[in-house]
């Protein structure tokens, strides 16, 4: 912070950059909330013996639902979902409607610690609480703040649940807040959050561009995470998911695209063309049994998220990495890197740090002290082989985002983990029995918009 004295974290093997890979054995100074140098600490500097350690940079989560956090042992009676439309309707679209701010900030706060105590600095999330809409990102970002976790915030607009307004207003409220030129929150973003073009309205959807063009941000939307999106988007509109975003300005360089596992060449090259990011997130796919991201087609701009799978980016990009292998052999390591390094450069963008993700002097001093002393040599070259087949998030010792200790010793310096964990477990039971009045959500594209003019 300005005014403290540097940190210096003093004997560590430093990656100074996943992509180019940069690795030296060097002191890192952090002061002013920047790294401010990699070499001798001058003197006064707070001293903090990283030998036998690793320092990286802190990851970033480019796709996250937090507010999915509390679902984790949820009891499901229904019958088991046979259909990526039928697992929304039954979990998701339930356990949506349920949050209230209590289990809310539950979420946050579980989902929060989670992240950082897995090396995670950046969440970039992608909010729904249908009957609590207005000042639910406030609850959100005023847990993430407790904690000391960036985060970039926005709220899913959509239509299965009736008229969008309030969910567009939340995001504008919330992007005001942000963009404030009094003051913008050291560590706090905003987007335009969107569900997917099934839930959606052309109307809406214009609305949804035009207020990301005001803010000079991006829409973070679901793009083709399942064939139903683009089953939809053909029927109503006679195009395609990404031909009907880029027809409505929602396809800019600054939107990202979670997911796009089944869009085609056309699309590929509308996604490429636009420089839009693309979230891809291996292991929800896998779970949900939706396909597979044909990430090695969408160009560079390909990052990583865990659609709320925890927040754990090293795991995330150790399962990415072999499951691009199980299809392609070929897949170099450094895939890995490219797409954590990805990652960081959306939430980059987002704070206007173009060196956010690196360890190099200037950058913001998020970094990552893991107990990982290699038991062989640690090169460049070898840093690929690293991260997929030896770093783990239960490596964590001490986390800093923007120069602040937030994690020592595997524990968050800012709340008692054991009470969060303790006000979780009572909110999780209040929030499954208010899940179980529920019955599945009745929306499904096929009827919903029947009828309606949309073309
Ligand atoms: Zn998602």
């Amino acid at each position: 912070m300005a005014g403290s004295p540097p940190i210096a974290l003093t004997g560590a093997t430093v990656v100074v950059s996943l992509d180019p890979p940069e690795v030296a054995s060097c002191d890192v100074v952090l002061a002013g909330g920047r790294v401010v140098a990699l070499g001798a600490p001058p003197p006064g500097s707070v001293r903090r013996d990283c030998s036998g350690t690793l320092v990286m940079p802190g990851n970033v989560c480019a796709h996250h639902h937090l507010y999915s956090a509390l679902a984790r042992g949820m009891p499901y009676r229904l019958a088991p979902p046979g259909s990526f439309l039928e697992i929304l309707q039954g979990v998701w679209w339930r356990l949506d409607r349920a949050l209230d701010p209590e289990s809310l900030r539950c979420s946050a706060l579980v989902g929060g610690l989670e992240a950082l105590a897995a090396g995670t600095t950046t969440v970039v999330d992608h909010h729904s609480s249908p009957r609590f809409v207005d000042g639910s990102l406030d609850v959100i970002a005023d847990a993430l703040e407790e904690l000391g976790l960036r985060s970039v915030l926005c709220y899913e607009v959509s239509e299965r649940d009736g008229p969008s307004t309030a969910a567009l207003e939340e995001n504008r409220r919330f992007l005001a807040r942000t963009c404030a030129p009094s003051g913008r929150p050291p560590l706090l973003r905003g987007m335009v959050g969107a569900h997917a073009s099934f839930t959606l309205s052309e109307e809406t959807l214009l609305a949804l561009a035009e207020m990301a063009a005001g803010f000079v941000t991006g829409v973070h939307i679901h793009v083709a995470e399942d064939e139903l999106d683009e089953r939809d988007c053909l029927e109503r509109f006679g195009r395609r998911v990404v031909e009907r975003l880029s027809a409505a300005g929602v396809l800019t360089d600054k939107a990202l695209l979670a997911h796009c596992v089944h869009v085609d060449g056309g699309e590929v090259r509308l996604v490429e063309a636009a420089s839009a990011t693309v979230a891809c997130n291996p292991r929800s796919n896998m779970n949900n049994g939706v396909g597979r991201s044909p990430f090695e087609r969408l160009g560079g701009r390909v990052a990583l998220g865990t659609d709320g799978i925890g927040g754990d980016m090293l795991a995330e990009s150790q399962v990415g990495l072999f499951r691009a292998r199980e299809l392609d052999l070929g897949t170099p390591g450094s895939w890995a890197l490219s797409r954590l390094a990805e990652s960081a450069r959306v939430a980059g963008d987002a704070f206007g740090e173009p060196l956010l993700g690196t360890l190099r002097p200037g950058a913001p001093a998020d970094a990552v002290v893991l107990a990982y002393d290699p038991p062989t040599p640690f090169e460049p070259e070898g840093l690929a082989g690293h991260l997929a087949f030896g770093l783990t998030g239960a490596a964590v010792r001490d986390v800093f985002v923007g120069g602040e200790p937030v994690v020592e010793g595997g524990r968050s310096t800012r709340v008692d983990g054991r009470e969060v964990a303790a006000a979780a477990a009572r909110a999780a039971k209040a929030l499954w029995e208010a899940v179980e009045q529920l019955p599945p959500h009745r929306f499904d594209p096929g009827s919903a918009w029947r009828g309606k003019d949309e073309r």
